[in-house]
């Protein structure tokens, strides 16, 4: 979906599909190269890394296996706790495997931080991280994130995945939101 189809519910855009494209690829070039010799799994964590994983996954020119986590994390409002539920498990036994968690944006860094030392428990060759966005609070955290797209000031974002109210995740841009829409 173009962004003129919800014209009025962005207050400003933040990268154009352009620059989002152009990013992952250089993402896709570093990873490319760190990985070069390696076998190399993916690991999208829905609902909001589905876009990322698609198009990051597309802009490498090499053997890449995907999968899927679906983790739902416990706490009061919309701030992450940190406690966190497993609801899909990964499909592939990671024991040896280069894990390349592929995320969306990163806030608090809570939801990935318990999500790095569980895939760690499990034996794993190597796990890293890549996200398209980072937001400041997330330098905070403990977790290393080897590949990051963007880092972005401190605002409620959407589209490329992200969403309010399961909404905007089809944008091809990420913008902030209106204060109309939420308010
Ligand atoms: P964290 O544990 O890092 O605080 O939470 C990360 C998760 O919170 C993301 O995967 C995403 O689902 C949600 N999130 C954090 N910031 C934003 C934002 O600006 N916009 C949207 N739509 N979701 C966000
Ligand atoms: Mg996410
Ligand atoms: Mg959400």
């Amino acid at each position: 979906m173009d962004p003129e189809h919800v014209d009025g519910d962005l207050e400003k855009i933040l990268f154009t599909e352009e620059e989002i494209q152009s990013k992952l690829a250089e993402m896709a070039r570093s990873i490319e190269r760190d990985y070069e010799g390696k076998d190399l799994l993916l690991v999208g964590v829905l609902k909001g890394a589905i876009m990322v994983m698609a198009d990051l996954s597309r802009h490498l020119s090499r053997h890449v296996e995907q999968d899927w986590m679906a983790i739902s994390s416990y706490g009061s409002g919309t701030r992450s706790s940190g406690v966190v539920r497993i609801v899909k498990d990964l499909d592939t036994d990671i024991t040896d495997r280069h894990v390349l968690v592929v995320e969306d944006i990163i806030d608090t860094g809570l939801t990935l931080s318990w999500l790095v030392s569980n895939l760690r428990s499990r034996g794993p060759a190597s796990v890293e991280v890549c996200t398209l966005l980072r937001k400041p609070e997330a330098a905070k955290t403990a977790v290393e994130v080897r590949y990051v797209g963007y880092d972005i000031p401190n605002a409620f974002v959407v589209g490329y995945g992200l969403d309010f109210a399961e909404r905007y995740r089809n944008l091809r841009v990420v913008g902030t939101l209106a204060p109309h829409v939420y308010s």
